[in-house]
Order: C-alpha cells, then sequence, then structure tokens
C-alpha cells in the first residue's frame, strides 16, 4: 500500500465515508477503520431528511433502498396519553448496517480503505505523520471522525475525554407490527427510548440511559423488565415484539460534553467535533453534512488556493455557525427530558399549545443542503 496520501481520515462511519467519497473526488484520500462492512452501530436509525438530496449527489437515492418514510412522532412518559405530532421535515428510517454499507461501497470506488486502527496523528514539517497497529503514512492533512470517543482522543488529551461520562445506550431489532411511518419516543426513569421501522421492516429500539438508573440493575433485560416497561407503551412493546438478534448492542462512555471542530490542525467531523443529543434525531444529518463542509472548506487549500490556518479557521466558523445553535437547544431539551417535574410542566403546556411541538423540532434540525 502506497504510504503517501493528500487526505488521510481515522473512522470510516458516516462522516468519515462521506468525506471519503468527497475529497477522493480530486485528492488522493485513505480511510481507515477496524471494523468491516457492512456492520450493525449503534444508533437510532431516524435519518433527517435535510440530508437526502445531497444523499442524492452522491449517487445514493434511500427511496431506491426501501427506506421507511418517518412522518408522525408518538412522544409518551409513564403517566400520561401519547403527544402525537407531525414532524415538520421528517425522516427516513434505514439501518446503519445497510446505510454504511452504500457510502462504503461509493467511497471505495476512488479512495482506498484499510482496515486498521490509527494510534497517532502529528503534524511535522507542515504535514501529518499517521500511525496505525500496522504502518506508518504521511498526509497532507489528517481528518478525525471517529465518533463519540476513541484512543485518539485521550492521545489528543481533549478536554471531553477527562470529563465524566455517565450515559449508556442499548439497541436491538424486533420483529414487530408497527405503523411505517411512526417515530416512537418512550420517556422512562433516567433515560428515553426511540422505536421506528427501517428499511427491512424490522422495528430499532435504541435508547440511552443514565449509568446511576441503570447499575442498580443486572443486566439489560433485567432494566428493560424493571424500568423501560413502567411506561405502558414500552412494556406492551417488550411483550410482543420478537428480538431478531441473541443479543443487543451496547456502548458506554457516551459523552454530550462541548468539543471543538479543530484541535492539534486536525480537522473533527460528526460526533468527533460535537456530539448532538439523540432525542433530537439530528446526530447522522450533522456528520454527513459535516463532511461536506469539510469539504468545501479544505479544497481551497488542498489546491493552493489558501493556506491550513485559513482553511482550519473556515472549517471551525462554519461548523459552528450551522450546528452550535442545535447542539444548545439539544443539551437543553434533554435536561427536561430527564427532570420529571419539568417534563410534567413541558407535557401540560404542549397539550394548550400543540404546534409549539412542532416548532421546538425544527430548532433541532437545519435547512435541507
Ligand atoms: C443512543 C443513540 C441513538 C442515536 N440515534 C440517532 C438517530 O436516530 N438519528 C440520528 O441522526 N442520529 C442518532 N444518533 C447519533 C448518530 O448515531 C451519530 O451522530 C453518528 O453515528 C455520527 O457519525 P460519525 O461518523 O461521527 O461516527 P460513527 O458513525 O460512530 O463512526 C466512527 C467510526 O470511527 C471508527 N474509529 C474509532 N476509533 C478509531 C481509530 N482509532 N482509528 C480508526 N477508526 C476508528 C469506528 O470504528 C467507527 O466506525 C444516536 C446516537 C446515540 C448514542
Amino acid at each position: 500500500m502506497q504510504k503517501q496520501y493528500d487526505i488521510i481520515i481515522a473512522g470510516g462511519g458516516l462522516s468519515g465515508l462521506t468525506a471519503a467519497i468527497l475529497f477522493s473526488r480530486k485528492s488522493k484520500v485513505l480511510f481507515i477503520d477496524p471494523d468491516d462492512y457492512p456492520r450493525h452501530k449503534m444508533c437510532g436509525e431516524y435519518l433527517s431528511n435535510e440530508v437526502i438530496d445531497f444523499l442524492k449527489t452522491l449517487g445514493i437515492d434511500l427511496d431506491q433502498e426501501s427506506a421507511v418514510n418517518l412522518e408522525h412522532l408518538n412522544f409518551t412518559t409513564s403517566n400520561h396519553q401519547p403527544l402525537t405530532c407531525h414532524l415538520p421535515q421528517g425522516g427516513k428510517g434505514i439501518s446503519r448496517f445497510h446505510l454504511d454499507h452504500l457510502l462504503y461501497q461509493k467511497a471505495i470506488e476512488k479512495a482506498t480503505f484499510s482496515q486498521d486502527k490509527v494510534l497517532e496523528a502529528r503534524i511535522e514539517n507542515d504535514s501529518f505523520q499517521v500511525s496505525t497497529s500496522t504502518e506508518e503514512y504521511t498526509c497532507k492533512q489528517f481528518l478525525m471522525a471517529t465518533g463519540k470517543r476513541s484512543l485518539l482522543d485521550k492521545r489528543l488529551e481533549r478536554d471531553f475525554i477527562q470529563q465524566k461520562s455517565p450515559w449508556l445506550a442499548v439497541k436491538m431489532h424486533y420483529k414487530h407490527d408497527m405503523d411505517d411511518n411512526l417515530v416512537e419516543l418512550h420517556n422512562f426513569e433516567g433515560g428515553y427510548a426511540g422505536v421506528s421501522k427501517v428499511e427491512n421492516g424490522h422495528v430499532n429500539l435504541c435508547y440511552l440511559a443514565s449509568y446511576d438508573s441503570f447499575k442498580k440493575h443486572k443486566n439489560v433485560t433485567d432494566f428493560n423488565n424493571q424500568v423501560l416497561a413502567k411506561n405502558k407503551s414500552l412494556n406492551v412493546f417488550l411483550k410482543n415484539a420478537q428480538p431478531v438478534w441473541e443479543q443487543p448492542i451496547t456502548i458506554s462512555q457516551i459523552s454530550f460534553e462541548k468539543k471543538e471542530p479543530v484541535e492539534n490542525q486536525i480537522v473533527m467531523l460528526g460526533d468527533t467535533a460535537g456530539l448532538i443529543h439523540p432525542l433530537c434525531g439530528n446526530g447522522m444529518a450533522m456528520a454527513i453534512h459535516s463532511a461536506k463542509i469539510a469539504y468545501e472548506e479544505l479544497q481551497p487549500f488542498l489546491e493552493g488556493q489558501i493556506n491550513r490556518a485559513q482553511a482550519l479557521d473556515n472549517y471551525a466558523v462554519t461548523w459552528k455557525k450551522t450546528f452550535q445553535k442545535r447542539l444548545k437547544i439539544g443539551r437543553i431539551l434533554q435536561g427536561i427530558l430527564l427532570n420529571r417535574t419539568y417534563t410534567k410542566l413541558g407535557l401540560w403546556f404542549l397539550r394548550r399549545f400543540p404546534s409549539l411541538l412542532s416548532t421546538i423540532i425544527k430548532s433541532t434540525h437545519g435547512k435541507p443542503i
């Protein structure tokens, strides 16, 4: 394998794959991920419609892939009747197994893939030295798309990695009869769960829970039975739905702390730059969009029209202008949802002014790109 590239991307999730497709139009690109494709990933699998047309420009038409049109939201808490609303922008139900694989197939048309793990990247004499488990590479610009948390964050001593990350997530696919166009969001003590269909007809149950509420229970089954099932809708779901996999996917140490979009002259993409609270259903679209911004802001540098410092500054400014507000609103909403009194008050208010729910949802999303 050649050792010198224009762009090296650590991480082949949504943001890394999108960046690989875009940059490889004009540059020599290597993307590196320890996993092979296709593979399941932690996610609620609700993809906001704001990136659907953009994906078409990459040659990916989700309507041709049987993605489900998600148009309505049902929100429940343990003690209340569901609150329903039409999703202002709507989204697609598509599994990460399928979506990441579609992007991967596009990416390897022009970019090179290495199944490996990036251990370190540092800038020396105006180029990046990138070390993986097996190789040493150099490149003009290094992009980090390693998701919520990785050993590279530790190596770079990023601020958020020093903070506690008291969240964990659980995902399982089920066979279950539910409305194709519906997204359910169910509140339970210490967390919330999303339920919706994906392209193969399976229903995805994915939830975020605080470590404090989870640690009182032995395992996922126990937590589902003791805590999730206190919500009537989740109780009905868990009693009737048939799990498709033997074990759920679980991850822990999820951090929602603020991050920076550029650190040590490395461009951060997707969750590496900032993770929006999952209840907003916008992380996937933001990951894809951040790769588009990186391509637009860095291409003039790669073509010698501006220097690195200008390009990195342009990326950071555009990233913040595009995403900072929705990240902040996401933080506020999650705070409300996890506090019983605030949730009660919020629901009381929303029942009187139902159109407000659409306005809140809109504020966590961007315009179509
Ligand atoms: C519980 C939960 C539910 C969610 N639900 C939704 C939802 O319904 N809708 C939505 O839009 N968003 C949702 N999100 C957010 C969404 O999943 C993420 O925002 C999105 O996956 C970010 O993509 P990414 O490219 O940044 O990272 P990822 O897709 O996580 O990819 C990161 C990649 O980096 C690789 N990697 C890690 N370390 C290294 C290394 N050292 N070297 C090389 N590669 C490495 C990993 O293997 C991985 O493939 C949810 C998040 C959570 C936690």
